[in-house]
């Protein structure tokens, strides 16, 4: 299959990409799409079969839900079996945007995209082609990031073609994503609101809108481990390079020099990935400095990972990061990308 990339920067091509894109997804194709988080691989959400393509070519497991993707509130409607005054709040408070809020599903979301959960995770994009394909359609779209399974997220065409060339008809190239990580997942089902995923919304924002949203680990802690777990796909080892992927903190290069030899690396096949802590880059394959701030990290941080492995090191190491958190996001998916 010959993959199309098609641009999106002027308003000719934009419209041009757009009615391919829904073309494509109305005949139950799956394409790859560029929102605000991460690009997504989407299907027609109401399309059964085209939904366990995006499972087929992502090599994901069936335990994995996806999350569905919405432009209008009619379309929300025919998703959820419930809407309650809270899930009001935070859709008024961040949607469009990288939120996703889980809850009770209607019937015609199919067990295909729960992953049998009686739950659906729905999202409400704010990147203006992906809301244009989703009217196009007329239905909503069912998306998980456009990569193959635990590797790493694309934020940009390049990334996605890097993966899935010749494995779907289309990719539409809307350039760098703003956000850069994956949606904050919330789940509305149970008594208090819960952070299942932490991304760049984080539990603070989320408590001002209501003060009982705790995050997952608090209350998972003090739950039987026999209980079924509240969300799955929550994997260790997710979000991962290729290349050994390690965090350590140093305050000298004296200190970072030390930490790759104990880590069995070379400085030469080491490549660093910075933000307060920067040693000159002689030395090593290759030296990554991201902006010291929540936001702009987490903008760049997959394309410093996706450059960092092209270079095929032995070890990539990240200078940890604060433990706040606006960084909460950040720090959980550089820690699912040093899980062995
Ligand atoms: P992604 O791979 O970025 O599309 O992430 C989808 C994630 O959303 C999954 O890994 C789950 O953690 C979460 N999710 C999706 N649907 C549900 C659901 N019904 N209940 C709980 N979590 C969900
Ligand atoms: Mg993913």
């Amino acid at each position: 299959m010959k993959t199309e990339v098609l641009p999106i920067h002027s308003s000719v091509l934009f419209e041009a990409a757009t009615e391919k894109a829904a073309t494509l997804l109305d005949c139950g194709e799956i394409v790859a799409l560029p929102s605000e988080t991460v690009y997504g691989l989407a299907a027609d959400a109401l399309n059964t079969s085209a939904v366990r393509c995006i499972y087929e070519v992502k090599q994901r497991p069936a335990n994995n839900p996806l999350i569905v993707h919405i432009a209008s509130r009619k379309m929300l409607q025919t998703c959820v079996r419930e809407w309650s005054d809270v899930a009001e709040k935070f859709a008024n408070a961040f949607w469009p945007g990288p939120l996703t809020l889980v809850l009770p599903k209607a019937k015609c979301i199919t067990h295909a995209i729960t992953a049998g959960l009686d739950s659906v995770a729905i999202r409400w994009p704010a990147h203006p082609l992906m809301q244009a394909v989703i009217r196009r359609l007329g239905r909503p779209l069912a998306a998980p990031s456009a990569n193959l399974a635990n590797q790493l997220s694309p934020t940009s065409a390049e990334h996605v073609l890097n993966q899935l060339d010749k494995r779907i008809p289309l990719i539409v190239d809307g350039g760098l994503s703003n956000v850069g990580i994956e949606s904050t997942v919330l789940s509305l089902c149970g008594a208090a609101p819960t952070v299942l995923r932490p991304g760049v919304i984080h539990l603070e924002a989320l408590q001002a809108i209501d003060p009982s949203t705790r995050n997952l680990d608090a209350l998972s802690k003090r739950k039987n481990s026999k209980q079924p777990q509240l969300s799955p796909g929550l994997h260790k080892k997710h979000y991962a390079p290729r290349a050994r992927l390690k965090i350590h903190h140093w305050d000298s290069t004296s200190n970072l020099l030390k930490a790759v030899e104990a880590f069995g690396a070379t400085q030469s096949r080491t490549c660093i990935i910075c933000h307060e802590q920067i040693p000159s880059a002689e030395t090593f394959s290759r030296v990554s400095v991201i902006p010291h701030d929540p936001e702009a990290y987490a903008r760049a941080l997959y394309a410093e990972l996706f450059v960092a492995d092209q270079e095929k090191p032995d070890l990539i190491l990240i200078e940890s990061v604060p433990d706040t958190s606006a960084w909460q996001g950040i720090r959980d998916r550089i820690t699912r990308a040093s899980s062995n």
